[in-house]
């Protein structure tokens, strides 16, 4: 089979250890094969607090838009915040996302297929379980809130990473893994999703 660019779109997904902790990996991988994504590398790691910085900061908006997106959040719940700046917000997030993914193992996998990072974030909903949509991953599996999780002093505890766009996927998928460690393959499902004729189904 000849893939198209679109095709091949691949994005960077990382179960984070409190969804390998609540036994959620078979649930959580099998949504995304359901779906028609293939899956082209997955391994289990521990990281280091330097490895978790860069991750995050691959982006360099990252700092920005999470921050900004934390007060949005708090301005719809009527919270108050310790600081307005979206920076300093994203600093102290940022510290407690390193405990956080070096607490225990990790799954990451790369999934091809057309438009796979936007139907990854779909699936996995937005970044505070409370507030997910029913039905995706974050919104089903998981209670966790801002409130909560600030107060705690700790990060939310949302059971797995997906790349936010394109160029983050590409990027991220570098960080984590080595060319050789990404299987290209043929996956007989592909047919029925993409082959433009369906030939070869009828004896
Ligand atoms: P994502 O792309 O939906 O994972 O969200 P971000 O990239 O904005 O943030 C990365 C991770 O930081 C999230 O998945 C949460 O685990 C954590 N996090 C983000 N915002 C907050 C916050 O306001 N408070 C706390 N405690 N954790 C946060
Ligand atoms: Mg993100």
């Amino acid at each position: 089979m000849n893939y198209s660019k679109r095709q091949q779109e691949r994005t960077l997904v990382v179960i984070k250890p409190d969804g390998v902790q609540r036994s959620l990996i078979g649930e959580i991988i099998g949504r995304f094969e359901k779906l028609g994504l293939k899956l082209t590398a997955m391994k289990m790691c521990l990281l280091t607090e330097e490895f978790v910085e860069k991750h995050y900061t691959l982006d360099p908006e990252w700092r920005r838009i999470t921050g900004e997106k934390r007060i949005k959040a708090a301005k719809e719940k009527g919270e108050k915040l310790e600081t307005e700046d979206p920076l300093e917000i994203t600093a102290v997030i940022l510290e407690k996302l390193k405990k956080y993914m070096t607490s225990g193992p990790v799954i990451a996998m790369v999934w091809q297929g057309v438009h796979a990072t936007e139907l990854v974030r779909k699936m996995v909903g937005g970044t505070e379980p409370r507030s997910s949509d029913v039905g995706t991953i974050r919104g089903d599996y998981v209670l966790d809130s801002y409130i909560l999780a600030d107060s705690d002093g700790r990060a939310v505890r949302n059971l797995i990473h997906a790349s936010g766009t394109a160029e983050e996927s590409e990027a991220e998928i570098k960080h984590w893994f080595k060319p050789e460690e990404i299987v290209n393959y043929r996956l007989i499902a592909e047919q029925i999703l993409y082959d433009v004729n369906l030939d070869g189904l009828l004896e």
